[in-house]
């Protein structure tokens, strides 16, 4: 299973943008004390999680999920030409990976139906749009974009008090474009996709289900960032708006999926960067098919 995987009458494809190295793991975690992190360096690094200087080492994808009816995009990574000037690697960047990778998954911006955002934040939301003669226009121009209501109120409150990057160049043009649908919880697409509230990370972060009838798979975007955390749950990122909300959402998360046949497609662990839950000790591990 790499970049192309079928569960149920699924299709999931993985369109990766970067897989690098990103903070090291003590500055990730704050609460990582370096005992812990000695005494599971050694997998960790096994599954090219963690590089020789502890740092840890991320992938940054699209997930593109085909079912009978929908061609629907979870996440639109990094993006190009955006001002990002605390993430060096992500920065008025203009390579053309991302489009490649879309291309050799089979793709053009025109197929896709939806594109639906985990949540705001930078890296889940970049390709929503692109800069067209000094505009910023949606990428895909048939998808209807689905955003959270919860995240996306909290977002919009963010930004007029001091613009958020993110919100003003890649989130309210869609907006703008009439592209975008803000949905509550109980939003489906068909019998296909469904949500799963998972706040913590963000106010109003949400997994999404996929499969008719039961979860063949789910995509957890950023309740969860590196294997390490799904070994030991209580470990919350820097980032988290809530980190013991966070922490909770993500230990019933695992526990939810713990044992189930349903595939866990998460954002940022590194390839395959999805399995199935199953018991680790006291926490979970996330097992490559
Ligand atoms: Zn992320």
């Amino acid at each position: 299973m790499s970049l192309k995987f079928t569960v149920g009458d699924l299709t999931i494809h993985r369109v990766i943008e970067q897989e690098t190295t990103f903070l090291p793991a003590t500055d990730m975690f704050p609460s990582l004390s370096g005992e812990r992190l000695a005494e599971n360096r050694a997998w960790m690094k096994a599954a090219r999680a963690l590089d020789d200087s502890d740092t840890l080492i991320l992938c940054f994808q699209s997930y593109i999920i085909r079912t009978p009816h929908h061609t629907i995009m979870v996440d639109s990574c990094i993006g190009n030409d955006k001002p990002r000037p605390t993430r060096p690697k992500w920065n008025m960047k203009t390579d053309d990976t991302y489009m490649r990778a879309l291309k050799a998954a089979g793709f053009s911006v025109a197929d896709i139906d939806f594109v639906m955002c985990t949540h705001l934040h930078v890296d889940h939301v970049g390709w929503n749009t692109r800069l067209e003669n000094g505009r910023w226009v949606p990428t895909f121009p048939k998808a209807r974009y689905v955003f959270a209501k919860s995240e996306f109120d909290y977002w919009s409150e963010q930004n007029a008090k001091a613009e958020v990057p993110p919100i003003a160049d890649s989130v309210l043009p869609v907006v703008e474009a009439g592209r975008a649908e803000v949905v509550k919880d109980d939003f489906a697409i068909g019998d296909h996709a469904r949500i799963v509230p998972t706040p913590g990370h963000t106010p109003g972060h949400v997994a999404f289900a996929f499969g008719k009838g039961k979860d063949d798979a789910v995509f957890s975007g950023d309740l969860m960032h590196s294997p390490l955390q799904a070994l030991f749950p209580d470990l919350s990122p820097k980032f988290d708006v809530d980190p013991v909300q966070s922490a909770k959402t993500r230990r019933s998360f695992l526990e939810r999926y713990c044992g189930s046949n349903t595939i866990c497609c998460t954002a940022h662990f590194p390839s395959p960067s999805s399995g199935r839950i199953r018991r680790r000790g006291t926490g979970f591990t996330c097992v490559a098919i």
